[in-house]
């Protein structure tokens, strides 16, 4: 037996060391393309104890692997296929540690699950407005380490901006708390800028502190069809001046992602006709109801008439809003009961979205005749979901068996070409280290490794990820 599980036993107790048994809870990705197999699962119940896990594989050089809720995209939170890695799952450190109303800020263990997190900002009157499909599931700690994106970006920030402090176990297992709710400490090197986006290579989140908001007092949802993405990025420009920092969603859905959810989820409710593009925009108010209408429907019939869109479905309750929302959040599932696909989270100057998917489209579909384009995204903040569907009628494993890196290539050198970037949200993980080592300039990958180097000298945070 490997001498380092006696270690972990001790150090979290026997029934939080699992090694037997169906782990793939664990082992297996949420896309399931990832199948790994852990030394072991470990399940720390507090700060403390993850420290102690890091102290015993480090005197042994086991590797870790940390996970939250494991609803990552790119293969960064499951372990390898060698059995040495330990997978150190942190859903046991889900306490509420504070909510500090007035200095705006909620603390919490990092494995408090994202929704857990905005209804306790709820509970005490305010918001957390980080929020994303997966909100169920993944925990804060996963969302910080991926500096996850999701629906109001727009307004609020990626996660990276909503949080104000960390605690993190270093890979050496000392604590550091950099717990202070402050808005201001121009301290030296940012450290907690440094873990969030490292997708657990250097160290572990254990904790952080987070930036709430005020409720607003009102909220308008809206679906509007628009005739290409250069309408669907005018509509954006119209509501970012008209709305201002009121504009706090604005999603984009080509016609076939649409039509995807019509197929698969028959029962979700469309009130709109299939058009070739659809915008989802919402609005959040300070002042009420009547003032938000009264701005939101100027901007919709303003846009009427200019052409700008071709119709539009205003929410009149909120479960009407939600319905709205449902159908976009609902595409990525679509797609995956429509089969094998190649996903790209990738990142543009808003300005130069319509001609990247122009030119990518005819592009794809020259070389691949029959592709199926699923475009979807944050336009407001320009991050596409530009993902690839096998032809209808094959066998999907076999195109993506043939054709995956092909596709890809086409993707990220137009992306590359108009400036952009390979991942928008989702991080790195496994699926783009390669790409990440083509596309980032040495400057920037030799900085990188040295951070790594610095912090994580035995490399045994999350190997073989992002670097
Ligand atoms: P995991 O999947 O467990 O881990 C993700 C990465 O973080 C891994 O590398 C892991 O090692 C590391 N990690 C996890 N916890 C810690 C920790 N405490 N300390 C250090 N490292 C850690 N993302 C977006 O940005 N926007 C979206 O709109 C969005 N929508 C999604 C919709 C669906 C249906 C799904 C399944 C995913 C979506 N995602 C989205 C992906 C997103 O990255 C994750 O949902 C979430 O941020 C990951 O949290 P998690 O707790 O599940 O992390």
């Amino acid at each position: 037996m490997n001498p380092v599980l006696e270690l972990l036993r001790a150090a979290v107790g026997p029934a939080n060391v699992l090694t037997e048994g169906d782990l793939s809870a664990w082992e297996v990705d949420w896309r399931k393309r990832y199948r790994g197999r852990a030394l072991a699962v470990v399940r720390p119940g507090s700060t403390e104890q993850v420290a102690a896990v890091v102290k015993a594989c480090a005197a042994h050089g086991v590797p870790l692997v940390t996970q939250g809720g494991n609803t990552g995209l790119v293969g960064g939170s499951v372990p390898d296929a060698s059995g040495t890695q330990v997978l150190l799952s942190l859903t046991r450190l889900n306490r509420v540690r504070e909510v500090d109303a007035a200095n705006l800020t909620m603390t919490v263990d990092a494995g408090c699950i994202l929704q857990t997190v905005q209804e306790t900002a709820d509970a005490a009157g305010l918001m957390f407005p980080l929020s994303l499909a997966a909100e169920g599931s993944c925990t804060i700690g996963g969302n910080l380490a991926c500096n996850a994106g999701g629906t109001q970006v727009v307004r609020y920030g990626n996660a990276r901006d909503l949080c104000l402090g960390l605690e993190v176990v270093t890979s050496a297992g000392d604590v550091w708390n950099g717990l202070a709710g402050l808005r201001k400490d121009n301290t030296g090197y940012d450290l907690r800028d440094l873990f969030i986006g490292s997708e657990g290579t250097l160290g572990i989140i254990t904790a952080a502190t987070l930036k709430l908001y005020p409720r607003p007092a009102a909220v308008m949802t809206a679906l509007a069809t628009v005739p290409s993405m250069e309408a669907a990025v005018a509509l954006l420009q119209a509501a970012q001046s008209r709305l201002g920092s009121g504009l706090t969603g604005f999603e984009v859905m080509n016609g076939f992602s649409l039509q995807l959810v019509r197929q698969h989820f028959p029962h979700l409710r469309q009130p709109l006709p299939p058009s070739e593009w659809t915008v989802l925009l919402e609005q959040s108010d300070a002042e009420g109801e009547a003032h938000a209408r009264s701005l939101f429907e100027g901007l919709l019939e303003a846009a009427l008439e200019s052409g700008t869109i071709t119709d539009a479905a205003v929410a009149e309750t909120i479960d009407q809003s939600h319905a709205m929302w449902h159908l976009r959040e609902s595409i990525p599932l679509a797609q995956a009961e429509e089969g094998l696909n190649v996903k790209h989270d990738i990142s543009l100057p808003i300005s130069r979205i319509p001609e990247f998917v122009e030119r990518t489209d005819a592009a794809l579909t020259a070389r691949w005749p029959g592709l199926r384009l699923v475009n979807f995204g944050h336009l407001g903040d320009g991050n596409l979901h530009y993902n690839v569907q096998a032809p209808a009628g094959g066998s999907a494993a076999d195109f993506l068996r043939e054709h995956e890196a092909g596709v890809n290539a086409v993707v990220y050198d137009a992306v590359t070409a108009h400036d952009g970037s390979i991942s928008a949200e989702h991080g790195i993980g496994m699926l783009k280290r390669e790409e990440l080592v083509r596309r980032k300039s040495p400057v920037a990958l030799g900085l990188m490794r040295a951070v790594k180097q610095a912090l994580d000298p035995h490399g045994l945070m999350n190997p073989g990820r992002l670097l």
